[in-house]
């Protein structure tokens, strides 16, 4: 091939789906199992065309995210649809003051292009490290319901439930309103129960309001060997500073950089000691081209990176990986379907809770591109939107 296919076109569709038994949880909107109720979400779609005839697509973002796409699309038209790198460095400055929205689903969407065209999955063309992928178990919030996840004990039931399936690790994601004590026993009704038999993980993801009962909650881990312990405190997951205090007082491993953005954030995060495991998102971090060289830089500071959130992508980028040890499916709940953005993936690929092999694996695609195929019938009956850029 000596001349490079050409970007024609970027299309953004937006599709509404349901999900039963499930509502938004009331402070911050995430969702929580509340049966008879059902949340309504929105997915989104990326289409990158080219001049080939073939076209990249990527589920993921939100709408802030595709609300910036325009911004950024006039200066991927026309360029080579493989110069990834280039349209990576001109939407960082095109989009400096919009928080970099966008350009990560645009590069998601032009990796499945590359992909497609060479005819091998993604995880192939990055350099293939693996193809099982280890699993966590990643809960749902708490919440109150009867049969729901509504205490120590039934988060602890869940554990066991998860070993027997075949999970290896187990990630509790607590309630949005306990008290600290709550969380403390939460922590000791896990471990207790499954600790010495699963690696145990928990993310508050910033529930907790002070640095204080914070530390508490960290010795709690500390004393049931918690494998690592996520976004501890109400700072937002951002400040390096408060985390490098936290690791002076608390044994348990940091993950942090869920909240904080892109490869040169990361890096500074890094040299200011604020954690041990570095979180990567394709969302969040621009992307494939962007989740990876965060990878990279890892590795040369002998640290493991761990994708967040399930999917394809996260996929494909872990298969490259050898710095990286769980893969996060979720969520899950006894008695809850995992949101997943809709009903839309072909091929029989599933991130539910049985999606594991008995030794607590899931595969990565193997399909060209992202590997996995889009239910376009279901997508354009449930479109609620679309615009193109061309
Ligand atoms: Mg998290």
């Amino acid at each position: 091939m000596t001349t490079p296919p050409r970007i024609v076109k970027i299309e953004l569709t937006e599709f509404k789906y349901s999900l039963t038994d499930v509502r938004p949880e009331g402070t911050i909107s995430i969702p929580i199992y509340c049966k008879g109720e059902t949340l309504n979400g929105r997915s989104r779609i990326v289409r990158i065309f080219s001049d080939a005839g073939v076209t990249g697509e990527y589920v993921g973002g939100s709408g802030t995210e595709h609300s910036a796409i325009g911004m950024i699309a006039g200066l991927a038209l026309g360029q080579s649809a493989f110069a990834r790198e280039k349209i990576y460095n001109n939407a960082k400055q095109a989009l400096r003051q919009h928080a970099r929205m966008g350009m990560s689903q645009v590069d998601m969407a032009l990796w499945d292009l590359a992909g497609k065209i060479f005819e091998v999955p993604v995880y192939q063309l990055l350099g293939e490290q693996r193809t099982a992928l280890p699993a966590y178990a990643s809960t749902y919030v708490g919440d109150r319901e009867p049969d729901g996840l509504n205490s120590p004990e039934a988060y602890a039931d869940f554990a066991e439930q998860c070993l027997e399936l075949g999970y290896r690790a187990f990630k509790i994601h607590p309630w949005q309103d306990a008290p600290v004590t709550e969380h403390v026993r939460l922590v000791e009704a896990v471990g207790e129960r499954v600790g010495d038999r699963m690696d145990l993980m928990l993310d508050p993801f910033c529930a907790i309001l002070t640095f204080g009962d914070a530390v508490k909650v960290g010795h709690a881990c500390d004393a049931h060997g918690f494998y690592w312990w996520e976004d501890p405190f109400r700072d937002g997951g951002v400040s390096a500073f408060a985390h490098r205090k936290l690791r002076q007082l608390v044994k348990t491993p940091i993950l942090q950089l869920e909240h904080v953005r892109g490869l040169e954030a990361h890096v500074d995060f890094i040299v200011a000691d604020g954690t041990d495991f570095v979180r990567i998102d394709q969302n969040y971090d621009g992307g494939i081209t962007g989740v990876m060289k965060i990878a990279h830089a890892a590795e040369g500071f002998g640290l493991d990176v761990e994708p967040h959130g399930s999917g394809p992508g996260p996929r494909q980028c872990m298969a490259a990986m050898r710095n990286s040890n769980y893969y996060e499916l979720g969520l899950v709940h006894p008695k809850v379907s995992n949101l997943a953005g809709g009903p839309i993936y072909l091929d029989g690929y599933s991130d539910e809770l049985d999606a594991i092999d008995p030794d607590g694996n899931v595969h990565v695609p193997d399909a060209p591109g992202l590997g996995v195929g889009l239910d376009w019938d279901y997508i354009e009956k449930h479109r609620t939107a679309r615009v193109v850029f061309d």
